[in-house]
């Protein structure tokens, strides 16, 4: 699947689809749209399905190692910087 939305507005499972994917393969997102994941106002919402995450880390270390700045990664809220 391809995206043609910049890295730091996809999902976990297409942010990178050049990256390993063994992780990705096991997100609870894949089901989810992008909105929830970007959305400020549905953060909560996206970090409650990241609780029951089995790769939440893995998620966590993805975004920190590619500085994501937006969106919901690893059960953390990574604020737009304005
Ligand atoms: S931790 Fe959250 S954003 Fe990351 S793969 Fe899991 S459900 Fe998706």
């Amino acid at each position: 699947m391809s995206s043609d939305l910049p890295v730091e507005m996809t999902l976990p499972t297409l942010a990178d689809p050049s990256a390993p994917t063994t992780w990705r393969e096991h997100a609870a997102c894949q089901k989810e749209g992008n909105f929830i994941f970007f959305a400020s106002s549905e953060k909560d919402q996206a970090i409650n399905i990241c609780r029951s995450c089995t790769v939440q880390e893995d998620c966590l270390n993805f975004a920190i190692s590619n500085k994501m700045k937006d969106g919901v990664w690893g059960g953390q809220y990574f604020g737009r910087k304005k």
